[in-house]
């Protein structure tokens, strides 16, 4: 799907955020990628250092658990846990494509997702504070929820379906947003819920993760986090775990560097590395990925034993308006629920080009009955598709055939 059938048709372009455009560029001379510049080249480019003589475009992993310091120990590379200069590229990368031409915007990469998730939660949380999450979101944030109660917190949810997160908003010091749901893929409108959130006095999060930040940009829908698994479509290979936070307020950033410091949920070099140069084809993957992802739904919805199909980018969904309104592209996982447990066990093992396995956002596809473990509020038969970057025909032909053969 190329942009101009995405993004500039929904009049959702680079140039159409307030703080997008050459203004909010000019201040970092570091930055080589042109005001207005497509997602491609953004992703190309992002976090490239300064082209230097005899020097690799994109320097290799730095492998230091200490680095040379003589006399007083200022930074900005000190101890391996506190600093390392391969997130720093990466950090400067990932921050350029969630928040392009914003000044003041920091970000910092995780071991995994989960680690992110929860340095936001725990460094931002105290005892007696209330936190509004999805009851639809990711299955380990009902551990957290607990955790967070362990701690004294109060956890209210509701669902994401309906902005329903906004008569739960009372009180609240943090709202946690996911949208798209995963693996429900019920999408809420980000503005309108932290436009309430903030008049309340509370901040928000949004788990990015499912959109990625080609497909959404949520800091310049009002979000005060993006936070997100890089571990699925962001890196896209199923080779390695990351997370990152990124956020726009330095006091809530320096609380949550100072949480990763403590913790020490740290990406290895040679992972962000990896994710880094990953990220370089992040718009090709992301688009043609997107676009078989509608191909495939369009496929399963004129199949009479698919009911509950969900994808964000096909018209008549239920999420699709508000979708259209903040994303630029609608992601790469499909949902639909097949008559029965065996039917859909069946349907799985009829595939040949997808892999029966869990997370998503990879370039082989994959699928899995979702019921199998527990937690998530699904039917026995509902199957979680992540499309991959196989040619569109081959795949739409893979599971129309599993289809047939299940029956
Ligand atoms: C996978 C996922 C996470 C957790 O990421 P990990 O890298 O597995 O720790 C968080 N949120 C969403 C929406 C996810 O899909």
């Amino acid at each position: 799907m190329s942009e101009s059938a995405t993004g500039d048709a929904l009049g959702v372009t680079d140039d159409a955020g307030p703080a997008a455009g050459a203004a909010g560029r000019a201040g970092r001379e570091t930055d080589p990628v042109a005001a207005g510049a497509g997602d491609g080249t953004r992703a190309v480019r992002a976090g490239l250092p300064e082209p230097a003589k005899y020097e690799p475009t994109l320097p290799g992993p730095v492998f230091a658990a200490h680095y040379h310091l003589p006399g007083e120990p200022t930074g900005p590379y000190t101890y391996g846990r506190d600093e390392n200069p391969t997130w720093t590229l990466l950090e400067r990368a990932v921050g350029e494509l969630e928040a392009p031409g914003r000044d003041g915007v920091e970000t910092l990469v995780f071991a995994s997702g989960m680690a992110a998730v929860s340095a936001v939660l725990f460094s931002q949380l105290r005892a007696g504070d209330v936190c509004v999450l999805p009851d639809d979101g990711y299955q380990a944030l009902p551990l957290a929820r607990a955790q967070l109660e362990a701690y004294g917190i109060e956890v209210r949810t509701a669902p994401t379906g309906g902005d329903a997160q906004l008569d739960v908003l009372d009180g609240a010091k943090l709202l946690w947003i996911e949208t798209p749901s995963n693996p429900g893929l019920d999408v809420c409108d980000i503005r309108r819920l932290a436009e309430a959130a903030h008049a309340r006095g509370a901040l928000v999060a949004v788990d990015n993760t499912l959109a990625t930040p080609l497909g959404q940009r949520p800091l310049e829908l009002g979000a005060d986090f993006a936070v997100a698994s890089g571990t699925k479509q962001l890196t896209g290979h199923g080779d390695i775990l990351l997370g990152y936070v990124v956020g726009r307020d330095p006091e809530a950033m320096a609380v949550v560097r100072r949480w990763r410091k403590i913790v020490g949920a740290i990406p290895g070099p040679m992972e962000a590395w990896l994710a880094h140069r990953s990220i370089a084809t992040l718009q090709l993957r992301v688009d043609r990925q997107s676009a078989t992802a509608l191909a495939v739904a369009e496929a399963l919805r004129e199949r009479p034993e698919v009911t509950g199909l969900r994808y964000p980018g096909l018209p008549d969904d239920p999420a699709h308006k508000i979708a259209a309104q903040q994303m630029r592209r609608y992601g790469c996982v499909v949902s639909f629920t097949l008559p029965t447990r065996a039917r859909a066990d069946r349907f799985l093992d009829a595939l040949r080009l997808v892999d029966d396995a869990t997370s998503f956002g990879g370039v082989r596809s994959t699928a899995e009955r979702r019921g199998r473990w527990g937690g998530d509020a699904v039917p026995e038969g509902f199957i979680r598709l992540s499309v991959g970057a196989e040619d569109s025909e081959d795949l739409v032909a893979d599971v129309l055939r599993a289809l047939g053969a299940s029956a």
